[in-house]
């Protein structure tokens, strides 16, 4: 296809899924490809052009050819603050980081955007790229297969946008369910974050990009993610947050880790020789290179020899600095030397260095069948009273829709995984973002018969009016969440649990779609007949939604973290923040500044807030290990989700071999319609591990139709029956008597045996 037909089928295509303006505002000129407009450059001939040279060898080539100078430049951001020479950031993309590359030695450039439900901040070049679910949805799917694909969709329109680096794949823990953050994280379970995200990157990387696991570590709340410390015991930390990474790096071999802008235990995480040297290099044999969060790095000699390898998105510390603290020894040329090795040998290894970029358009439509596959299976069906749910589509004679502009869209996470609204923002404002899958378009399409109307919800007793003249109404919520501020509460904002309530009350078939960047809480839950979480669900968010509240779907998500019945019962009830700043004279010039966010800790015209501890005296229990461990009953369990059909459990037979213990079951759809579960495996290790009660270990995603049965078979991961063993720095598994659960729910296991695992010869 020649470059103009291209275009023009694009556009055609984006003219079917009705977003024609979107591609024709955004599109930019003709396709690029890298190093047009610089000087032509004769390919290199060295021997590390030879690509049948394994990855180290040929680092090791190329950089007997590089200059001090050369090797400086592969370790820092090339923004403006760099001293970087204009004609190589003319290079620049404009995304969210670039850093010029060596053409006499053929190393790229390296042009750098967000990427997490979706391709980011890509500056000027920007175009449609696809919103996906929140990567929270994708977790909610339990399915490793689709994380894959959702990861290569993102790697594959990075870089059909020009880029090589997409900086995603979120590990943290959902640890506070405040977290501004949440919607961009897969679980609260460390082995449920490390098997998926783990998948989800290996299929960006697999599409000749470069990923990226975020953020190292324990930046579980954004509320002064810059001034805080977050203080977790050492074992708890390796059981917990750094397990996720463990995990995920492991499964993918990711090629770039970001540190975080927190502390660690009183030390910045990017200058923490715990985290970088001592377990993410040394522990886990890690290869790939340490990139900053954007203006994470805070120093140089001490970040240099803590195995930090590159300052993002500028040199303040990493450039002259850096080459000056090399020439005075105070960083040894080995350790400079390192970290120039670790970038190259992960550029050789991926395929980044051997296929130079170019820009195509996107192709809206793989996107779109993901997107509304991940929006299917990651919806979770919390509530369906008298089954009210499916809706009969030819019976319903009338239909109220409320709230949360469901006439135009569905809400989007904010901060660096915004990705851009196709056609702009419907909801007037620059965020929240909606993205144009309106829900009240797709239910009207499944019940052409009904009438069906819409209230904006801003004023609960119009709404409550038109509830009361339908059969059925169907409530939208939100809860805007974004980086760089927590949510001061988990109560719905701006009245809606007033609305819930009142339309209730209105009409006893009420259903309450949730669009949350994570749990709520829900005062209304006795008053409604249904409840369905839809997360984020991106740009066909609105037809994955209608499907399933019409039975075209059957619904098969699962929580992947706790939703509380109340703050009370966190174990942090109160937010952890700065204690208040004593007041100070404000200079008239700051009178006038923009505000900073909380997640700024201070700066940009506010007084500088104090420096605070985010003590997680919780230890090992992060999420539902928590509600286990203190006998708090949750509103809803972690892995818990209903389906239109139902399943029975029978049939366990759990072995061990040496430290192997392999699990199987029978599952049984006795429901009248196809389905799909996630039988989810647990274990109560033996008493004197000192353990919460217990923990998830294996699960598998099965679709049975009605009244079908299947054996599964799970074989545990040891690692994942293993504790951390502080004095001997080490992981091991306990002798003694495991018990293992098997149910649809961390709340729900009708199958229990025990396993004994004897002493390792
Ligand atoms: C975020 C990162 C992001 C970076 C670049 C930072 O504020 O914490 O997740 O990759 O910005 O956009």
């Amino acid at each position: 296809m020649t470059r103009s037909s291209q275009c023009h089928f694009v556009v055609h295509m984006f003219m079917i899924l009705g977003l024609a303006d979107v591609f024709l505002n955004v599109a930019q000129p003709p396709a690029f490809a890298q190093g047009a407009g610089r000087a032509a450059t004769p390919a290199p001939t060295g021997p590390w052009m030879d690509k049948s040279l394994p990855p180290d060898r040929r680092a090791g080539l190329v950089m007997e050819q590089m200059t001090l100078d050369e090797k400086v430049q592969l370790v820092h951001g090339g923004s403006a603050s760099s001293g970087q020479a204009t004609p190589q950031l003319a290079q620049s993309l404009g995304g969210a980081g670039f850093i010029p590359g060596v053409p006499r030695l053929g190393i790229p450039d390296f042009q750098m955007t967000d990427g997490r439900s979706g391709v980011a901040n890509m500056g000027r070049r920007g175009r449609y790229a696809t919103a996906l679910p929140s990567s929270l949805a994708a977790g909610a799917t339990w399915d490793v297969k689709l994380a894959y694909e959702y990861g290569a969709l993102l790697g594959k329109e990075t870089r059909d946008l020009g880029f090589n680096v997409s900086l995603g794949g979120t590990a943290n823990l959902i640890r506070e369910p405040r977290n501004g953050r949440n919607f961009e994280c897969w679980s609260e379970d460390p082995i449920a974050i490390g098997k998926m995200l783990g998948r989800a990157l290996k299929g960006t990387q697999d599409q000749l990009v470069v990923g990226n696991i975020n953020r190292y570590a324990v930046n579980d709340q954004e509320n002064g993610r810059q001034i805080y410390s977050a203080n977790l015991d050492k074992r708890s930390l390796r059981e917990t947050d750094l397990l996720a990474f463990e995990i995920a790096i492991k499964e993918s071999d990711v090629g770039t880790v970001m540190c975080a802008y927190s502390k660690l235990n009183g030390v910045y995480a990017c200058e923490s020789p715990y985290l970088m040297n001592d377990v993410l290099k040394k522990a886990w044999g890690y290869k790939g290179w340490v990139m900053s969060d954007w203006g994470a790095t805070h120093s140089t000699v001490p970040s240099a020899l803590a195995g930090f390898d590159q300052e993002m998105p500028s040199g303040t510390y990493f450039g002259a600095a850096l080459k000056t603290a090399v020439e005075k020894g105070e960083v040894p040329m080995s350790r400079l030397d390192d970290m120039v090795h670790r970038i190259l040998r992960t550029e050789f290894a991926l395929g980044v260095f051997d296929n130079p970029l170019s820009t195509h358009p996107v192709n809206p439509f793989p996107g779109a069948e993901v997107a509304q596959r991940v929006a299917e299976q990651g919806a979770v069906l919390l509530k369906n009273a008298n089954g009210q749910l499916p809706l009969k589509a030819g019976a319903i004679k009338s239909i109220a829709v409320i709230g949360s502009h469901a006439d135009v869209g569905v809400l989007s996470g904010g901060g660096s995984d915004q990705v851009e609204a196709a056609g702009g923002n419907p909801v007037p404002g620059r965020s929240p973002v909606w993205h144009r899958s309106a829900p009240l378009k797709t239910i009207r399409e499944k019940a052409p018969k009904a009438r069906v109307e819409y209230d904006a919800g801003t004023d609960p007793s119009s709404a409550a009016k038109l509830a009361a003249a339908s059969e059925v109404a169907i409530v939208f919520v939100n809860q805007p969440t974004t980086e760089g501020r927590d949510v001061t509460s988990l109560s719905l904002p701006d009245n809606q649990d007033q609305l819930v309530s009142q339309v209730a009350a209105a009409n006893p078939h009420t259903i309450v779609v949730l669009e949350t960047g994570g749990p709520v809480t829900m005062p209304w839950i006795d008053k409604v007949s249904g409840v369905l979480e839809v997360w984020y669900p991106g740009i066909r968010g609105g037809e994955a939604t209608a499907n399933i509240l019409f039975g075209s779907v059957n619904p098969s998500g699962k929580l992947p973290a706790t939703f509380p019945k109340s703050e009370a019962d966190l174990p942090h009830p109160v937010l952890p923040g700065p204690p208040p700043a004593p007041p100070q004279p404000v200079p008239a010039a700051a009178q006038t500044g923009t505000p900073g966010g909380a997640g700024q800790g201070g700066g940009r015209g506010r007084p500088p807030q104090v420096p605070f501890d985010v003590n997680y005296t919780e230890g090992l229990k992060a999420g539902y290990k928590w509600f286990d461990a203190e006998n708090k009953e949750p509103l809803f369990a972690f892995g818990f989700g209903l389906s239109y059909t139902t399943f029975s459990y029978s049939q366990l037979r759990a072995v061990a071999s040496g430290q192997n213990v392999t699990v199987t079951f029978n599952v049984r759809n006795t429901g009248k319609v196809p389905g799909a579960e996630v039988p989810q495996v647990y274990v109560s290790l033996p008493a004197n591990a000192g353990e919460p009660p217990k923990r998830l270990v294996a699960w598998d995603r099965i679709q049975l139709a009605a009244g079908e049965s299947k054996p599964v078979t799970l074989a545990v991961d040891p690692l994942y029956l293993s504790i951390f063993n502080v004095d001997k720095d080490a992981w091991e598994i306990l002798p003694g008597e495991y018990k293992v659960f098997v149910g649809g729910s961390s709340r729900s296991t009708p199958l229990s045996e025990i396993v004994r695992i004897a002493a390792a010869r």
